[in-house]
């Protein structure tokens, strides 16, 4: 296992950056905002921690990339923000999610909400469901996994057709698998940054997906029919588990990190680090390192107290007593709230 440790003064000026006005506006942070921010660098700090590469098949090894720092991302004529006309985050499902109606509305929901308290300040919507029927999309049977695939090219020009006039972005989410051409095995999404839309999918991080005894294996080769869209019918889903939604969180807040112009992460441990396969994604932490908070912070605005505070009380909101609502699944979330709770006592002093 290889640690990526980088200098304190390199991580620090990746921060601050060079420039002029950008240290400035940094100076606008409160006393308390810096410190945490600044703490976080430190080696042995309690709250981020250096990137480990554990083997070849890792992220880093694979696709060298250059850091962006917060002066190069902040520079980039090309990113998109959100404004006034445009601050609402989309949310298509495309398909159907968990085995029952109650259960993908509910879980859908819970992914919004998430990603609302991720995104602080913009407002997350879903558009209605959408059947893989009404995508007119492409489709196929993997012939490694023989599972059913949806071509994710089109998917996105439908999502194109679909986005609100006051969208900051739309994004699509399915529960089956995606490829991008016929020659790719896989993919996991496709965004296009410039028109502000992504496709993923989260059908890979089903524990079951990689077992021969997967549910989504179609049994025996079927022939299927361009357009004839009722293999999707009753087609499996993953079942909605703790596991499954912490997975779908940090994917999606990493991918819509991608549509703000925030590139892969080499910094620190944080949700933008790129990732190569599940063991790899799981090591990801869920939220991001002081150096993309603060490209996040600069691009919407929050305060970064309010933010950590929606994602505790996302974590915390108490289960609903209703009998039609499910309680929210947070095992998998616990040390993400302990986190939080740490980083909010840094910043406790301006909080009362
Ligand atoms: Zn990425
Ligand atoms: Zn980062």
């Amino acid at each position: 296992m290889e640690v990526i440790e980088h200098p304190v003064e390199k991580l620090r000026s990746a921060l601050r950056s060079t420039r002029n006005d950008l240290i400035q506006s940094y100076g606008q942070y409160s006393r308390e905002e810096r410190r945490l921010l600044e703490e976080g660098l430190l080696p042995g700090s309690p709250l981020f921690s250096p990137i480990t590469v554990h083997s070849d098949s890792d992220w880093i090894p694979s696709h060298p990339e250059s850091p962006q720092d917060f002066q190069s991302f902040y520079s980039n004529p090309y990113r998109s923000t959100p404004n006034n006309g445009h601050k609402t985050i989309y949310i298509q499902t495309i398909g159907s999610f968990g085995d029952g109606a109650g259960i993908s509305e509910q879980y859908v929901e819970w992914l919004r909400a998430y990603c609302q308290a991720f995104y602080y300040g913009l407002k997350v919507k879903l558009l209605p469901p959408v059947t893989v029927a009404s995508t007119g999309c492409s489709f196929r049977v993997n012939n490694n996994t023989h599972n059913l695939q949806l071509h994710a090219g089109e998917l996105l020009s439908f999502l194109k057709k679909k986005k609100p006039r006051d969208a900051f972005c739309i994004v699509g989410i399915t529960m089956i698998d995606l490829y991008p051409k016929d020659s790719w095995n896989f993919v996991f999404g496709q965004a296009s940054l410039t028109e502000g839309m992504g496709v993923f999918s989260f059908a890979r991080y089903d524990d079951d997906f990689y077992k021969r005894s997967y549910a989504g294996r179609l049994k025996k080769a079927i022939k299927l029919k361009p357009g004839d869209y009722s293999v999707f019918q009753g087609y499996y889903t993953p079942p909605i588990t703790s596991t499954l939604l912490f997975r779908s969180c940090k994917t999606l807040t990493h991918e819509i990190g991608h549509i703000f112009g925030v590139k892969h992460c080499l910094w620190l441990q944080c949700v933008m680090q790129g990732s190569n396969h599940l063991e790899e994604s799981d090591r990801r932490p869920p939220d991001v390192c002081p150096i993309c908070l603060r490209k996040l912070q600069s691009a919407i605005g929050f305060k970064i107290a309010d933010r950590y505070k929606a994602l505790l009380l996302w974590i915390e909101e108490a289960p609903s007593s209703s009998a039609q609502h499910l309680s929210k699944p947070t095992e998998a979330f616990q040390d993400f709230r302990h986190w939080l709770s740490k980083c909010r006592s840094i910043l406790e002093d301006e909080i009362f």
